[in-house]
């Protein structure tokens, strides 16, 4: 009988491309059908109650008893209509994915009838037995109690047959135990302090919101062949495999024409999405073979948040109709491309001004220089802590892995803006004399919307990029939840807002004109930010050690990235801005770690278990065969028999040298993983499994390759890389 492996791949080849048949209605309207938009809300709720949900929204007012009836009322009647029979709260705890507990509106009414129930208080707060997901310590199992609390900022949306209420998650204290309270919380802050700072430019602006767009990397590899890969189906990458003879480098599946197979999963997935309000617009083949991507237009950064959660959900569930496995995980094969998600990121104003898109004039483009530079003022300040919001065991793959975004964070805005930023470093101190201004603001203020036209060089090497009129964080992993690096992003540099509005202030508080004033403290942050602005090869080794001379960190682990979360400055901060507390910040430094440990935890077992099951024994049974090749030739050639059998012998010998070698090297891992099990703090638990346990798998990969190499393909059990990569 044929391996598991070549039955996998038999079936694979067998596939056709699921028919995928356009819906009736075009895309344009079908856009947001299954979600509870303002615009659906209008025909669904009385008036008064339309317009206190308005106000919940843009202005954060508390909604009461009896608008919240309405609403649930008129969501009930909207979510039935669509075909729900159920409703959820929909929140994000700290696993990082999305979580929902149905509950059916169906409800015996005790006289044998039966009625479908959904009011108010079921809209406005949930309190799921919570008591399994990660709490870090906030919610002891005594005072399990964990609530869930209707986001009106965020549409309720139907999926399948499910009415389903974005939610943030936060304990019987009020602790938050999600991604989506602190994220909230820092879009607050940031709201109030880069309107003030805004205001100097126009009085008009009363709101700033950010807003962000995402652009999801991932693979797709056949189910059948996954199923055979006990390490894609519990970590989701591969822990071994040798490196296909072809990988990317002839370059040939970036933006190349879509496999049929993948384009109908796409389309499908973009009818999906559409329905749900998941503004989809682009697709393409990414570097990698088997390797897309996906992206929206942006939105209002809380919205995008959960437009991606929702996404990566979908996706899994519309990749099973099409035999596909959807992966997520930041590096799935060595030796190629990882998955990242870049996350575009920028401000706007309530007056529907992109404040780092340059204006027209002197004066909005010296509002975007102040956006900009407090921007990178910020990304220098806060640079560890940014490395800290991307940190975790997939990414670690990724970052500094020679084709992706190192783990060193530095800023790249291009050569046109770096003269902009070199120019105004020279800004006389104290007032500026009218010929200074008039070339400010005539020379260098003034000509940025053209010289951004022409401003081509976007450097991909770069973790933190200025595009023209956003900044693109890249280092993001792809299975991320946006939302912390987004929280975190925001809170820096409200931070910086806030310490920029005080600097201004202070100065004209002694005489100094406002725009002299701006150029003042401009000029200030610029020189004190410097040395985060690269524009070079980020993926060179010069750069690794610029940085190092620069004084810039360079994390290449999770364990060490995260410490930084829960030093003094960290804390400091996020209590300023009441994005969380300091119980708040230990509790996810806790589950973080934790995360990290049974990740690799996870992945040194099932490697140790494929190495021990899959690859020894199908190493003897081909080291079987050659034994009886050898014997058969000693049968027929008698003494002469070495002048035939040499090879043989010679392999026989070599499988049983890495047999050992693997059988040593997975007993060893396991011991380390017994001591690092036996500790109970959790910095010393991560740091053991990331520098005790972890270094084992490069060692038991090597040998299990060197095996993959030697024995017969008939018999290798596990899909290999190429099949993986290019079987479609
Ligand atoms: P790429 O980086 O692949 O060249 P684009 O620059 O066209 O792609 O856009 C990438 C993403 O940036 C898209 O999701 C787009 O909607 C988003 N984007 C564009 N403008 C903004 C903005 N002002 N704020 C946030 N995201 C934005
Ligand atoms: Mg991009």
């Amino acid at each position: 009988m044929a391996s598991i492996r070549l039955q996998a791949l038999q079936e694979t080849l067998n596939r056709k491309p699921m028919v995928v048949t356009e819906p009736k209605e075009r895309r344009s309207e079908l856009y947001a059908a299954n979600v509870f938009t303002l615009s659906t809300a209008k025909h669904y709720i009385p008036k008064e109650s339309y317009q206190a949900v308005l106000s919940a929204i843009t202005h954060g007012t508390r909604i009461d008893r009896k608008v919240a009836d309405q609403v649930a009322a008129g969501m009930k009647a909207w979510a039935i209509s669509k075909g729900a029979t159920h409703y959820t709260h929909w929140f994000q705890p700290l696993t990082g994915a999305s979580a929902e507990k149905h509950d059916a509106f169906f409800e015996p009414a005790g006289d044998g009838s039966a009625i479908d129930k959904f009011d108010g208080s079921q809209l406005v707060q949930q309190e799921p037995d919570a008591s399994s997901f990660p709490s870090g310590g906030i919610r002891n199992t005594f005072e399990a109690r964990g609530y869930t609390a209707w986001d009106p900022t965020s549409p309720a949306f139907v999926m399948g047959t499910t009415l389903c209420i974005p939610t943030v998650f936060v304990s019987y204290t009020g602790e938050a135990l999600d991604n989506k309270t602190p994220l909230l919380r820092a879009l607050q802050s940031i709201d109030h302090a880069a309107t003030e700072v805004a205001r100097y430019f126009d009085k008009n602006v009363n709101k700033v919101i950010c807003t962000l767009g995402w652009e999801q990397e991932y693979f797709l590899v056949d189910t059948a062949l996954a199923a055979v890969r006990p390490d894609l189906v519990m970590a989701g990458r591969l822990l071994l495999g040798h490196t296909a003879a072809k990988n990317q480098q002839l370059e040939d599946h970036y933006f190349g024409s879509i496999p049929e197979r993948a384009l109908a999963f796409m389309r499908d997935l973009e009818i999906e999405c559409i329905k749900l309000g998941i503004p989809v617009k682009t697709r393409h083949n990414e570097v990698a073979p088997n390797q897309y991507e996906v992206a929206p237009l942006f939105e209002e950064a809380n919205l995008a948040v959960d437009h991606n959660t929702l996404l990566m959900d979908v996706m899994d569930k519309v990749a099973a109709r099409h035999h596909f496995k959807v992966l997520l995980h930041e590096k799935p094969f060595s030796g190629i491309n990882g998955s990242g998600k870049h996350n575009n990121w920028s401000m706007c104003t309530d007056t529907g001004v992109n404040l780092l898109s340059p204006g027209k004039t002197p004066k909005s483009n010296l509002m975007f220089l102040t956006f900009f530079v407090n921007t990178i003022k910020a990304v220098h300040d806060y640079a560890d802590l940014l490395r800290a919001s991307i940190a975790s065991a997939g990414n670690d793959h990724r970052l500094g892995a020679n084709e992706a975004p190192p783990a060193i964070i530095s800023v790249f805005i291009g050569q046109q803006l770096t003269a902009v930023l070199d120019e105004l470093e020279n800004v006389t101190d104290g007032n500026l004399s009218p010929e200074e201004k008039t070339e400010l603001k005539l020379n260098v203020v003034g000509k940025i919307p053209e010289i951004l036209l022409d401003n081509t060089d976007r450097n991909r090497t770069s973790p933190f990029a200025f595009t023209g009129n956003k900044f693109e964080f890249r280092a993001v992993g792809a299975s991320a939840n946006c939302a912390k690096p987004i929280m975190v992003l925001s809170t820096i540099v409200s931070q910086t807002l806030r310490q920029f509005k005080h600097d201004v202030d202070a100065l004209i508080e002694k005489g100094m004109k406002k725009d002299d004033a701006i150029f003042n403290v401009l000029r200030e942050y610029i020189k004190q930010s410097k040395r985060i602005r690269f524009e070079g090869d980020g993926y060179s080794e010069e750069w690794v050690q610029e940085a190092a001379r620069r004084g810039l960190s360079n994390f290449k682990t999770t364990p060490e990235a995260l410490k930084v979360q829960v030093s003094e400055q960290a804390i400091a901060l996020f209590e300023a801005h009441q994005v969380m507390n300091h119980r708040e910040i230990e509790a996810r430094y806790e589950i973080e770690l934790e995360a990290y440990t049974k990740r690799v935890q996870i992945e040194g077992r099932v490697l140790g278990d494929i190495a021990t099951n899959h690859v020894i024994p199908t190493a003897i049974a081909y080291q079987n065969t050659l034994i009886q090749n050898v014997r058969g030739l000693k049968e027929i050639f008698g003494n002469d028999y070495m002048e035939y059998a040499a090879q043989q012998i010679e392999l026989i010998k070599a499988i049983s040298m890495h047999i050992n070698k693997i059988k040593a090297y997975v007993d060893a891992m396991i011991n380390e993983r017994k001591v690092a099990n036996k500790i109970t703090d959790a910095e010393a638990k991560a740091e053991a499994y990331c520098f005790k346990v972890k270094p084992y798998f490069e060692q038991i990969k090597y040998h299990c390759d060197k095996l993959e190499l030697m024995v017969d393909d008939e018999l290798w059990p596990l899909t290999k890389t190429r099949e993986l990569l290019f079987i479609r």
